[in-house]
């Protein structure tokens, strides 16, 4: 990877984010965009649309008379984290979790804390409180390290956090470690497509390329659903077909710095097969031996919902190292297995996942009929064996 795109990467993953609370993850892909003259606009939830610059301009894309599907890019802006909810006291503050979490070792772990206008100050966590469920953190206080000096003007429900790390972001050979890989990855390869199609625009006609960029995705893909919600997608009069961009907790399978994983399905279903077989034959085409594919099951996603409300779904993963900030896999400034840890994922994978983005964005590609060769080869394969029968 070029240093100007890895620099791109970094400020993606240093960015503070939490569920409904993607300001400065918003602020990041906006001056990324902008230093590239890719259009984009907010739909009316504030998720983020890409490579179209209004409402109008992404309904007459849809509306086009074409076979070339449009391409509809889907990653999220949010990862698990906190929202503050009360002051108990000028360094003691009230807090409820969103998303997944660690069950263990919670108390005592450090996190960061910030407003939409940047960090503001480092704490612990004191007395957690896991869901009814015991899956995920529910309420804990945060004792912070200092006291926010203007905090009498701060509403505690203004501020947000989640695990703080030795830094936001860096790399251990090929490894990348971070607060929230998952999904600010994702977030990224959809950026870098962006640049790149807004270049090839100027030279040849290219199929369409939308990319979206989604809120509140870790408590149930709120944002995807509100987006999914307008219409706009389900009125299209030219096929569909979504691409979700996720790092996955990692499984067997789907191993670390192995290749980004075509993505099957999800704990939730199974994705498309037809679009999956254009995945999965460009895969072979442009990555031989350097993909992954199979069911990512350790979670669901996006693709669930683009799925449940009728489009056409594939999907990307990364495998991802220490999913949601659970020491699974253990590594650097995890200090107790399964306690609180940076996730992971590796540049390899990234670099692979990139050049699948690209690759689907070839004009050409069969899907309308993507069993066309394979149906060709088992019929040579049934004359072969037919006196048999
Ligand atoms: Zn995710």
């Amino acid at each position: 990877m070029k240093p100007a795109q890895y620099q791109r990467l970094q400020q993606l993953l240093a960015c503070p984010t939490a569920p409904f609370r993607e300001a400065l993850v918003v602020a990041e892909v906006e001056r990324q965009l902008q230093a590239s003259s890719v259009a984009y606009f907010f739909d009316p939830h504030g998720n983020i649309v890409v490579g179209v610059a209004s409402e109008q301009a992404y309904k007459k894309i849809l509306n086009q008379r074409s076979k070339e599907p449009v391409r509809v890019f889907i990653a999220h802006m949010d990862h698990p984290g906190f929202h503050g909810v009360r002051w108990l006291s000028s360094t003691r503050l009230a807090i409820k979790w969103f998303g997944g979490t660690p069950k263990k070792h919670i108390n005592g772990s450090r996190v960061w804390i910030a407003a939409d206008d940047g960090l503001l100050v480092k704490g612990t966590v004191k007395k957690a409180v896991l869901r009814k469920d015991k899956r995920a953190l529910n309420t804990a206080e945060v004792l912070l390290d200092s006291p926010i000096s203007e905090n009498k003007k701060i509403a505690a429900t203004k501020l947000f956090g989640g695990f703080d790390f030795r830094q936001p972001v860096w790399k251990s050979g090929k490894r990348i470690y971070t607060r929230a890989a998952d999904d600010l990855a994702g977030v990224f390869a959809i950026i870098e497509t962006a640049k790149l199609m807004r270049n090839k625009s100027k030279a040849a006609k290219q199929p369409a390329f939308i990319g979206l960029l989604t809120r509140g995705e870790e408590i149930g893909f709120v944002g995807a659903v509100a987006h999914l919600e307008l219409g706009w997608l389900s009125k299209a009069i030219r096929p569909v077909v979504a691409v979700s961009l996720e790092a996955s907790r990692t499984l067997p399978g789907a191993v670390i710095g192995k290749g980004p994983v075509v993505r099957l399905g999800d704990w939730c279903t199974v994705f498309d097969p037809g679009g999956l077989k254009v995945l999965s034959d460009l895969a072979l085409k442009l990555l031989p031996k350097k993909f992954q594919r199979r069911v990512m099951d350790g979670g669901s996603c996006e693709a669930t919902a683009m799925t449940a409300w009728g489009i056409t779904t594939i999907g990307i993963s990364l495998p991802l190292g220490n999913y949601h900030n659970e020491g699974y896999e253990g590594g650097m400034d995890c200090l107790n297995p399964c306690g609180p840890a940076p996730e992971f994922v590796h540049l390899d994978d990234i670099e692979g996942e990139l050049k699948l983005c690209a690759g689907l964005m070839k004009a050409g590609l069969d899907w309308g009929d993507p069993w066309q060769q394979q149906r060709d080869r088992l019929r040579k394969n049934l004359k072969s064996y037919q006196r048999y029968l």
